[in-house]
Order: C-alpha cells, then sequence, then structure tokens
C-alpha cells in the first residue's frame, strides 16, 4: 500500500478509539489495522497502524487468531491442522489445543452418503468473538481513513460469507456507487478522500490491502459505514446510522 499522510484534525487522536481512554493516562500500542494475522507474510507495505491503548490491543489477539483459524477450517474444509490450506493459520490451531477443541464442538459433521467422499461438516462458530474482531477493524478503518472516533456501539454488525448473499444482497455490499456522488464524498482532508482522489490503492472503490486477503470500504452513507472482505470470503459490515 502507498503511503497517504493525513490532514485531519490531530485532536481526534488523543483517545483509544475502543475503550475511549485517553490515550495520555496510558501505556499504548500501534494496532495494525486490519489485524496482522488477517494478511499475509511478509505485511504489505504502509499497512494502516493507529495508536489504541495496550490493553484494548492486547485484548483482540485472542478473537484474532480465534476468527483465523475459523476461516481456515471452513475454507479448508477440515479440522486437522495438517490438512489447513493457510500455513499461518494452521500454526495457530497446532499450537492451541484448547481451540481445536473448541471448534470440533462447535461443528456438526454432515450425513455421509453410503459410497459418497467422507462427510463434511457445519461449523457453528462463536459469533460474538469474530464480532469482537469484526468491529475493531471497522473502527480502525473508519477512524485511520476519516480520523472519525467511532466510540459508540454500531447500529450493524454483521457478517457472513459473499457466496451465502443472494445475488441483489451480493451487488448492494459490493457497490461503490455512492462513491463519487458528491453528497457521498468523503471528508476533505481525509485518507479516503485522497483515496478517491487520486485512486491510490483503490480498485472498484475498495482499499486494497492485499489482493485475494483484504479489502475495504468506508463510505458516509446514513451514518458511517465500513465494509471488508476477508479471504474473498467473508463480507463484514458495520454501521454508525446518523
Ligand atoms: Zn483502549
Amino acid at each position: 500500500m502507498k503511503n497517504i499522510e493525513n490532514f485531519f484534525d490531530d485532536r481526534n487522536r488523543a483517545w483509544c478509539v475502543h475503550c475511549t481512554e485517553a490515550l495520555i493516562n496510558v501505556e499504548t500500542n500501534r494496532d495494525h489495522v486490519p489485524s496482522k494475522c488477517l494478511l499475509p507474510r511478509p505485511l504489505p507495505d504502509n499497512t494502516p497502524v493507529i495508536e489504541v491503548c495496550k490493553r484494548c490491543n492486547e485484548s483482540f489477539s485472542e478473537d484474532e487468531e480465534y476468527l483465523a483459524a475459523v476461516l481456515a477450517v471452513v475454507m479448508s474444509g477440515s479440522l486437522d491442522p495438517d490438512e489447513l490450506r493457510f500455513p499461518d493459520w494452521a500454526t495457530i490451531l497446532k499450537k492451541n489445543a484448547r481451540l481445536r477443541r473448541e471448534l470440533k464442538r462447535a461443528t456438526i459433521p454432515e450425513q455421509p452418503d453410503l459410497f459418497g467422499p467422507p462427510p463434511r461438516f457445519t461449523l457453528h462458530p462463536d459469533v460474538d468473538k469474530i464480532r469482537r474482531v469484526v468491529l475493531k477493524n471497522a473502527r480502525g478503518h473508519a477512524f485511520f481513513e476519516y480520523g472519525e472516533p467511532m466510540m459508540t456501539e454500531p447500529s450493524v454488525c454483521t457478517f457472513a460469507p459473499l457466496e451465502a448473499l443472494d445475488p441483489d444482497s451480493r451487488a448492494r455490499f459490493e457497490s461503490a456507487s455512492n462513491v463519487g456522488e458528491i453528497a457521498a464524498w468523503p471528508e476533505v482532508g481525509s485518507r479516503m478522500m485522497t483515496r478517491v482522489i487520486t485512486g491510490i490503492d483503490l480498485v472498484g472503490g475498495w482499499v486494497v490491502v492485499a489482493p485475494d486477503w483484504y479489502r475495504y470500504t468506508v463510505d458516509q452513507v446514513g451514518g458511517l459505514r465500513v465494509r471488508t472482505v476477508i479471504q474473498e470470503y467473508l463480507a463484514t459490515e458495520v454501521v454508525w446510522s446518523e
């Protein structure tokens, strides 16, 4: 990714966007948005980072690893770390027996066909854990792109596999048609405005952090809305209504 300077109001950088603690009072960390474990290694150049309190930063890791493991399992169709398509995520699962047990408990095997392939399974993950990661990254993207600390609870925080969306929902989700309409233009001085004007890291209105790994877009339609696509598999949407 290219480095884009921000010109937004520095006063907004005084608080942790997650817990609203004044950063001057606490130890702070640089937090990658999106979560590092959702990106390939080496990390893309200029992966966005924001400053948050150390306690929040550290509190996310377990849920972030949980999401990575869930994605590896469902996208590989196996609970066996040796069969996972994603080496880094397989390592997370290999090292963590508790997580392996937790995911095993969350799966329901499908009925095998008499002579068919071995049964597949359906995974019912802990949605609260995934939601926390989705919200964490949405707050990070909103702050990085717009300089807006979205410290309240959002009105919408959802996620679903892209392939589970019906064609209309999918088209609406993917659409960046509002970007470019004057009413929906990002604020002057925001990184998103610079992207819209220059096209930096933008493909079809989406900021591509790493192709096939992670893309996101932030707009101000009906409030502030952050959408992401992880591994071209999981679609997420977070909205703070006006
Ligand atoms: Zn915090």
